[in-house]
């Protein structure tokens, strides 16, 4: 993709050199303007592209107001690799959900700039307006399509659970009365709860999907609510958890030497863009993820980014 970008720009710089030399054959002008990229701590200082808008196009209100600003602020991982993910070094970011944010920035023809986000901050980033959408192995659920739209799913992950190699803790049937660390704002601990009564291990009574808490679920298993996945696999590795439970993507980075996901996936989790309610930038990306998936894209996104 950076070469792809890489090469429009060559093309115009070529494209200008020819012009400049006074060269009578028609020159092409590219598509798409290259969008310049910024993370949120740099806004401010990125050039704004946008370009190309598109004079005769008319827009929803909330989407003109992305092509005026001549950014489209997206809320993404940091640290999920093939997803979202910031090299510490360059503070380059890479993976299928970046690629597909900077292709929404790219038909609005504007820039696109990356805020680091968790599963706690994803939806008061979006709701207070600091951010214009969320791709950040944002699970599609009932209950949150209540609060937020979703675009079709763009991929499908599972739950599984890491532990150190030392617990012994092997299968689902040895996480019976552990504490397992979990992300507030997740859908983790409700998984693991729910694959626990599938198989048997707990007690449905008293399960209820709508009202599940994991603060106060107690029958068979405890949680631990963090903030972010760090500081779950800091308490991993102090003991103060048994076992780190999430979406394998997101699991990936923390299976360090000396640690096992145990022989369990489940809770399949579909991946959407989310955005604000009724607002004209759902059918933006909608209309990208749609296209995106009949045209192949997607799905050679996720070879590249190993994910298949
Ligand atoms: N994908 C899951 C969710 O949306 C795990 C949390 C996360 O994405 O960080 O709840």
């Amino acid at each position: 993709m950076r070469k792809k970008v890489l090469s429009v720009l060559l093309a115009g710089v070529m494209s200008m050199m020819l012009a400049a030399c006074g060269d009578k054959s028609p020159v092409e002008v590219p598509e798409a303007a290259a969008p310049a990229e910024t993370t949120a701590a740099e806004a401010g200082t990125g050039e704004v592209a946008g370009a190309q808008k598109e004079e005769a196009a008319s827009y929803p209100e909330d989407v003109q107001a992305v092509i005026d600003r001549g950014v489209l602020r997206v809320g993404v991982k940091n640290a999920v690799i093939g997803f979202g993910y910031e090299d510490p070094l360059t503070g380059e970011y890479s993976g299928l959900e970046i690629e597909l944010a900077r292709d929404l920035a790219a038909r609005l023809g504007v820039d696109v700039e990356f805020t680091a986000v968790t599963a706690a901050t994803r939806t008061e980033l979006l709701d207070s307006g600091d951010i214009d959408c969320v791709l950040a192995t944002f699970t599609i659920t009932d209950a949150r399509k209540e609060s937020w739209d979703f675009t079709t799913p763009y991929y499908t992950d599972y739950v599984s659970v890491l532990v150190e190699d030392a617990k012994g803790i092997k299968s689902l049937s040895d996480l019976t009365d552990a504490t397992v660390g979990v992300s507030s704002g997740s859908t983790s601990a409700k998984s693991l709860v729910k694959a626990m009564i599938e198989q048997g291990l707990i007690s449905s009574d008293g399960f209820d999907e709508e009202s599940f808490d994991p603060a106060t679920w107690t029958e068979g298993v405890k949680f631990q609510q963090y903030d972010d996945y760090p500081t779950i696999s800091t308490a991993l590795s102090a003991g103060e958890v048994d076992a780190f439970c999430v979406d394998k993507s997101i699991l990936a980075i923390y299976k360090t030497e000396g640690r096992s996901y145990i022989d369990a996936e489940f809770a399949p989790q579909n991946y959407g863009i989310a955005t604000t309610k009724g607002s004209g930038m759902s059918e933006v990306a909608e209309q990208l993820i749609t296209e995106r998936l009949a045209d192949g894209t997607i799905g050679k996104l996720i070879t590249e980014n190993g994910l298949d």
